[in-house]
């Protein structure tokens, strides 16, 4: 198994537990955000003295913050595999913003279809919601589609304007054959855009796709920064998701002249020290070795996945333990609400999980074995439901920090 592939600041800081020890926090919360790479929490202490305005500041220290930003961008742009002649890294808060800032910026018409899948994000099912007509890849109990469904959606009539699609779930694990489904889109001269939230920390993204989005929070910067990737070109021509400040060549009272992107389309003062942050992480995680890093995640999520799977009274939902996923892991345990059963691992062992429906409802009632259609069978079906009447589940999920005593104290909890 191996030791872990890095440490992480403020890692195994002590818990206080209800029978009075303070136990190392077991952090296997890493699919919801990470901490922070000693490299990035170096990088933020060493700019605060000296960080400033970027791109229009004359002073040394604007000049200073204007070469870092752009340096953080092209290393944001090197990470996703990217082409800096043809593409560019638009910098935001974080994967949701930049879904929606595509989705703005793509000029739908409502009766333009953009196909999607049911093992969705939120940040990648409600944007398309409100400005085109979706046509979906339906997912089975197991919780994965085929390439053939993807294919029979895409060829579907009327034809795709866009594939949007996750490249890792965020409550199973699993991986979707992205490369391929991009292959069958681009063949039928259909754009993809790669949700990468969950992918960015584990696994290359996929460079072929024609835009991606992913969050710094869940590849070992902080809060606050994000980047949508994607060619220039389709940021050149038409009004930018944001009207202000620093989009522009020129304005008067009537007429505003926008600037080219990636400027145009970071309207506002930016985020400098999140954007650094997430350049440091960029430039951090290939350099661990991304083979390092599957090997880890191997070992954590066979032991995560089949610790739990050989539980009695344990239900892991998703694909079987022969599909290779992330090393994540959502789970009933039968006879315990979800929500008493992450409250008792922070409380009793200080492992940190999840508990909920992950912000994926339409994909944990699949898994679930409810409705598929919507949410008619919601209160009649026998599954552990929150005050509201919402289905849920317990989520671990593991990262490169991981050690193999954090999980096996969740199975010791569980
Ligand atoms: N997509 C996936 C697959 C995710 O797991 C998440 C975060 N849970 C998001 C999108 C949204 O990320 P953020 O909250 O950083 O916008």
């Amino acid at each position: 198994s191996g030791p872990p592939v890095a440490a992480l600041v403020g890692q195994g800081l002590p818990v206080p537990c209800l029978d009075g020890v303070r136990r190392p926090y077991a952090d296997l919360d890493a699919a919801a955000s990470t901490s922070a790479l000693p490299a990035v929490a170096e990088r933020v202490a060493d700019v605060l003295p000296w960080y400033s305005s970027v791109h229009r500041g004359a002073g040394h220290k604007s000049q200073l913050a204007t070469a870092a930003y752009e340096r953080a961008r092209a290393d944001i742009l090197a990470f996703a595999g990217r082409d800096p002649d043809r593409d560019t890294a638009i910098l935001c808060r974080n994967t949701t913003e930049a879904v929606n800032h595509l989705a703005h910026r793509l000029r739908l018409d409502p009766a333009d279809v953009v196909v999607s899948t049911a093992v969705e994000h939120h940040a990648n099912l409600l944007p398309w919601a409100r400005v085109a007509t979706r046509r979906f890849v339906e997912c089975g109990l197991e919780g994965t589609f085929d390439l053939a469904a993807v294919v029979a959606a895409l060829d579907a009539r009327p034809a795709a304007r866009l594939l949007a699609v996750t490249g890792a779930s965020n409550i199973t694990g699993w991986l979707p054959p992205v490369g391929a489904m991009i292959a069958e889109a681009h063949a039928r001269g259909v754009p993809v855009l790669v949700d990468g939230a969950q992918r960015a920390p584990h696994l290359p993204l996929p460079p072929e796709a024609d835009f991606v989005a992913f969050s710094g929070h869940k590849m070992y910067a902080p809060y606050g920064a994000g980047a949508l990737i994607g060619p220039r070109d389709a940021f050149a021509d038409g009004e930018p998701f944001l009207a202000g400040g620093g989009a522009v060549e020129f304005v008067s009272l009537d007429e505003v002249i926008w600037t080219s992107p990636p400027e145009r389309e970071e309207a506002g003062s930016p985020n400098v020290l999140g954007a650094l942050a997430l350049g440091t992480a960029a430039a951090e995680l290939p350099a661990l070795g991304w083979d390092r890093i599957a090997a880890h995640d191997r070992a954590l999520a066979q032991r995560l996945r089949g610790g739990l799977a050989a539980i009695g009274g344990v239900r892991l939902l998703g694909p079987g333990l022969e599909v290779a996923t992330l090393p994540i892991a959502t789970f009933l345990i039968e006879g315990v609400p979800h929500a008493l059963a992450a409250a008792r691992l922070s409380a009793e062992f200080g492992v940190g999980v999840r508990h909920g429906c992950f912000c994926a409802h339409p994909y944990l009632q699949r898994l679930l074995g409810l409705d598929a259609a919507g949410t008619r069978r919601f209160r009649d079906a026998a599954v552990d439901r929150d005050r509201r009447g919402r289905p849920g589940a317990v989520r671990a999920s593991a990262g490169i920090a991981t050690t193999i005593q954090d999980v096996d104290r969740l199975l010791e909890g569980v």
